[in-house]
């Protein structure tokens, strides 16, 4: 009986010490922080970052709120800031989407940054006050986001997206070579699906009848360039100011005088003034998703891509 007892302790023994011993390991890791932690701007670099990094012990952290959208105008929260605290690398996309990127140098001044775009010739933003005489537009080089002379939504057009993809791994392989291998194979895998979504569409593409349409977030601008469609006008519902009453009137004079049937606006948007133009001029609204939200799943960029170029289908393919 006695013997028993002293067995059992024992076990209750070892068990404890077992347990302690875990607890002080797992406590260590965490003090040690082992995960790289990368900090990514907004859902499009989130989704990225997610494909290019799995399989290595990384933690993604997106900045922002994954509802946030498009980052136009965007000040960061302290919740936002805290979030830089633990970061390794910070992943943008560049171009002015980030206009609170001196705010993160101010706080971060060594923060390693990838900028994914770097090396993409933007579009320049429509509707934007433009600086008269302002001709100093370098490849990849972040806008003066007072004028927001560069269109950002460069991810929107996958030729891009793949030199985003590439960025990001030369970026990740610079700041991190250990993973070096993995990063490539992942970024690799991506481009892949990546290129065979571009070739669906672009062959879809092919026998598009309708070519002139209206945008409603210049991020479509991109879509377009890929498509070889042709923007009328772009409404844009991303700026400070709302749309007067006589904005909308003229874009409807211009829908019909150049007979648009097709009017692509904006998932993160109302489509109230869409409609609105739509119903006074016959053309039709179409829903695109500029995938700047989602379910964080990292196949939602492919599956937004997929869901738009149904909604292409329908919007340019004649019977
Ligand atoms: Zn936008």
């Amino acid at each position: 009986m006695k013997k028993k007892l002293i067995v059992m302790l024992g076990i209750m023994l070892t068990i404890t010490i077992g347990t302690t011993l875990v607890t002080a390991a797992t406590r260590k890791k965490e003090e040690r922080n082992e995960n790289l932690t990368v900090v990514t701007s907004f859902y499009p670099m989130y989704i990225l970052a997610k494909n290019l990094t799995e399989g290595t012990n990384t933690d993604v952290v997106n900045l922002t709120e994954y509802k946030t959208g498009c980052l136009h105008d965007y000040q960061l929260t302290t919740v936002d800031m805290k979030r830089l605290e633990n970061a390794d690398i910070f992943i943008m996309n560049g171009g002015g989407m980030e206009n609170f990127i001196e705010d993160i140098l101010g706080s971060y001044p060594d923060m390693p940054i990838i900028n994914a775009s770097k090396g993409i010739e933007f579009l320049t933003g429509e509707g934007h006050s433009h600086e008269e005489g302002n001709t100093n537009h370098q490849k990849g080089e972040p806008a003066n986001h007072k004028n927001e002379e560069y269109n950002a939504h460069v991810w929107l057009n996958m030729n891009y997206y793949m030199k985003e993809i590439q960025n990001v791994q030369d970026g990740l392989i610079k700041l991190n070579p250990e993973n070096a291998r993995i990063y490539e194979a992942n970024a690799k895998e991506y481009s892949n699906k990546i290129e065979t979504l571009k070739n669906d569409l672009e062959a879809t593409m092919d026998n598009v009848k309708e070519k002139k349409v209206v945008i409603f977030h210049d991020s479509f601008a991109y879509l377009a360039q890929e498509l070889g469609l042709e923007v009328i006008h772009t409404v844009n519902l991303d700026g400070e100011t709302a749309l007067s009453a006589g904005d909308i009137r003229e874009v409807i004079d211009e829908v019909k005088e150049k007979q648009v049937k097709v009017l692509f606006t904006e998932k993160q948007y109302s489509t109230s003034i869409a409609e609105n133009i739509a119903s006074e001029s016959g053309a039709k609204v179409y829903v695109i998703d500029s995938l700047v939200t989602g379910d964080m799943d990292k196949d939602s960029y492919i599956n937004g891509m997929k869901m738009n170029l149904e909604v292409l289908k329908q919007a340019l393919l004649k019977e």
